[in-house]
């Protein structure tokens, strides 16, 4: 059922409009300024905590992938979204695999050789391969689930043998920098791991996303790589 905007989504959808010009102009300059085409970046709504009605008004004007990070609040929503490419980007636990298998065209936040069999089977088990990403902590961060850079070969050797999923690439979580410089540096080690892991030409692994940017830093992400850069507060505003 359709339902109404409050005074707070309509204000949201008039930052929304505002802020996505700004956005995929900073995107088309980012990606000229390192020889690549603004199309061939994905720029990903990341979605937590915005109301459907906004979500679906942002995809009315123009935004063709959507991120949640919580398998219940995009459950939530699932009836009410209109179109659009959605994956998962938030820690996903084991147990809440099956509800949302089938329900989001990637899962970007594959954290665990456990979370992808437990993706590979329920995706095998409803016909169906599911497309990962590997989520990588590039700041070795305690707070922060992801393989580390010395395991992510191995680990990506591994994985690839698991039916019903495919890797799709590599996704990060930099830790916050104030610096830039370790910002660069960050985004540089994922853009060697991409491109090595690329060069490995493992069966059943095909590197075409490289997931990484955030409000913050989308234009330097993109400077190293990126070519998914997922943005919620640079859309949305901030959030409650
Ligand atoms: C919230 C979130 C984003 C977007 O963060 P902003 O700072 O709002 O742009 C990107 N990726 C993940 C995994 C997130 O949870």
């Amino acid at each position: 059922m359709e339902k109404l905007l409050s005074s707070d989504d309509i204000k949201r959808c008039a930052d929304f409009d505002e802020n996505y010009k700004i956005v995929t102009e900073k995107i088309a300059q980012a990606a000229l300024k390192s020889s690549r085409k603004p199309e061939d970046i994905i720029l990903l709504a990341a979605t937590k905590t915005v109301p459907s009605q906004v979500i679906n008004y942002a995809v009315s004007k123009g935004i063709t992938h959507i991120g949640e990070n919580r398998v219940q609040e995009y459950l939530s929503k699932y009836d009410q979204l209109e179109g659009a490419t959605r994956h998962f980007i938030g820690h996903l636990q084991k147990n809440k695999v099956r509800r949302i298998v089938g329900k989001v065209s990637m899962i970007e936040s594959v954290d665990s050789v456990g979370l992808a069999a437990e993706i590979g089977k329920i995706s095998a088990e409803n016909g169906i391969t599911t497309d990962i990403l590997l989520e990588v902590n590039i700041g070795m961060e305690e707070s922060k689930s992801g393989f580390s850079a010395d395991e992510i070969f191995e680990k990506t050797e591994e994985i690839s043998k698991i039916n019903g999923i495919n890797i799709q690439g590599l996704m990060c979580i930099p830790p916050i920098y104030s610096e830039i410089a370790k910002k660069c540096s960050a985004f540089e080690k994922m853009q060697k791991l991409f491109i090595d892991i690329s060069g490995k030409k493992i069966d059943n692994v095909n590197m075409r996303f490289l997931s990484m940017g955030m409000s913050g830093d989308y234009d330097l992400a993109i400077g190293f790589g990126a070519n998914i850069v997922r943005i919620g507060r640079g859309l949305f505003g901030e959030r409650n």
